[in-house]
């Protein structure tokens, strides 16, 4: 009896009110955390547990039973248990038959075990229907309500209305369910906590790989040669000069190669003249971190703004002002001011500013509360043409800051350019060619191509 009427349970969707019971095997952190919740929600609630004996810290309208005696009180057992103790469940398959067991484990290494958890619990119980929910979300969040950075729930099962059932109840929690599939996707849903920024892995060695580098250069020329040629110990400007010299070219090229990846793209599908084919594997993935790549050059973008504002309260700055006044005292000449100079400088601080401007406005319009407000004609308008805009402003300011210097041999100590002279090239390799690719005669084919017009079709009648 007590077999068909778990079956005609676990089959029946929750259309009354009245919220069914829900059983939880397991009285650990998360079996607490998710059992209180479901209480606030107006779930009634029974533990499975291996002790039944009441603990303070079992919410308290929670009934504490053993496994089998529990687990007939409800249709859907929710099992927070470590995998590694899925198999006492074995001996209870029969009062298990027909149940939706929902899987809530984790694992401590990304694919761990040849199969998912879920689906060795599926192998156990072959009588049950196993849905996995809830292993994105932390017995942490759920018991201080700060759940607004993880409202999404990943949800995935072979029974559709198993799915439905366990999809309820994630809604009644105030979560959001998102639907994976069949309980292939367990796998995946599973190796997903213990993913590490998988999308900053690359921009961040990158931007550490090239932080590193034009760091020891600057080092090099700017202190090493000066106390071997100068005898000069320059040694402080460790502090602020170089990092103020690295910030901002680590910022111009990295907001290059955010708009890189798009020029081959548009490069390569003129070469195929089709975009039915898929791009490498290499550029596939750069296209993916290029919202990545932007973050951390407006980031670094940022830290050259403040190292410059503090310039001027530098003691080396203030000993330089004060020399050049000491030496046109002593010399009774005032400098005449120069106005070409004077017309540099303040192009080169309003081309930064503005160029900053966009930056960082294009920052803002990738946070995803402000890029799901605006449509995608929106969203490519910013962050493809204002942003290559921004790409030309701050090329510009750059330039501007070397102004004709590059051609002064004192640029090339030990014959090696300076660091602006190295930050100019993909910004300006990337500028020239698109300036090719917006020609009518290269903009038109690539446009057709974009929207499916094909040179060779493979299918063509
Ligand atoms: P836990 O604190 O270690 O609790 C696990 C519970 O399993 C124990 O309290 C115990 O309950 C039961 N148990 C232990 N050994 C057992 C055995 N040999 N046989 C039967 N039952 C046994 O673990 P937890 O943090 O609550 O995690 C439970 C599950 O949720 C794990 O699979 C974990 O990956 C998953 N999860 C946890 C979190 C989190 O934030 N903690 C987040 C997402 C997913 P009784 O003493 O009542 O029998």
């Amino acid at each position: 009896m007590n077999k068909n009427s778990s079956n005609i349970m676990a089959l029946a969707p929750n259309t009354s009110n009245k919220r069914e019971t829900v059983c939880i095997f397991g009285t650990g952190d998360f079996g607490r955390a998710l059992g209180h919740k479901l209480i606030q929600s107006g779930y009634p609630v029974v533990y499975g547990s291996r002790s039944t004996q009441i603990s303070n810290l079992i919410p308290k309208d929670a009934e504490v039973l053993g496994h089998a005696e529990a687990a007939q009180k409800a249709a859907i057992i929710i099992i927070a248990i470590q995998r590694q103790h899925y198999n006492f469940l074995t001996p209870l398959a029969e009062v298990l038959r027909g149940k939706v067991l929902v899987d809530i484990s984790n694992n401590l290494k990304l694919n761990q075990y040849p199969e998912s958890n879920a689906e060795y619990l599926a192998q156990l119980l072959p009588g049950s229907k196993v849905v996995k929910a809830f292993n994105t979300v932390s017995a942490w969040a759920l018991q201080s309500g700060t759940l607004d950075a993880s409202r999404q729930v990943f949800v995935c099962g072979d029974d559709v209305e198993a799915k439905q059932m366990v999809m309820d109840i994630v809604r009644a929690l105030g979560l959001t369910p998102l639907d994976k599939g069949s309980l292939l996707a367990a796998q995946e849903i599973e190796n997903y906590p213990l993913q590490l920024f998988p999308m900053w892995k690359f921009p961040i060695f990158l931007s550490f790989g090239l932080g590193a580098f034009f760091f020891i250069y600057c080092l090099v020329l700017d202190v090493i040669y000066t106390y071997i040629y100068e005898k000069n110990n320059f040694s402080f400007f460790i502090a602020i000069t170089i990092p103020n010299r690295v910030f901002p070219v680590m910022a111009l090229i990295l907001l290059a190669l955010v708009y890189l990846p798009g020029i081959f793209a548009a490069i390569i599908q003129l070469y195929r003249g089709t975009k039915y084919r898929r791009f490498p594997d290499w550029l596939d993935k750069w296209m993916l971190c290029r919202k990545q790549l932007g973050l951390i050059a407006l980031a670094f973008a940022s830290l050259h703004v403040v190292f410059t504002l503090v310039t001027p309260l530098r003691a080396f700055a203030s000993w330089r002002t004060s020399k050049r006044i000491v030496s046109q005292a002593l010399n009774n000449k005032t400098e005449p001011l120069d106005h070409t100079n004077a017309w540099l400088s303040d192009s080169y601080l309003a081309l930064g500013i503005l160029g900053y401007f966009l930056f960082v406005l294009l920052g803002i319009t990738s946070l995803p509360s402000v890029s799901n407000n605006v449509n995608w004609r929106e969203f490519r308008f910013v962050q493809s043409k204002l942003g290559y805009l921004a790409l030309i402003l701050c090329t510009a300011h750059t330039m501007i800051y070397g102004g004709k210097w590059f051609l002064s041999p004192s640029a090339y100590k030990w014959y090696l350019p300076d660091i602006y002279i190295l930050s100019l090239i993909v910004p300006c390799a990337i500028l020239v060619v698109k300036f090719v690719l917006i020609f009518p005669c290269v903009d038109k084919p690539l446009t057709q191509i974009r929207q499916g017009w094909e040179r060779n079709p493979k299918y063509s009648e």
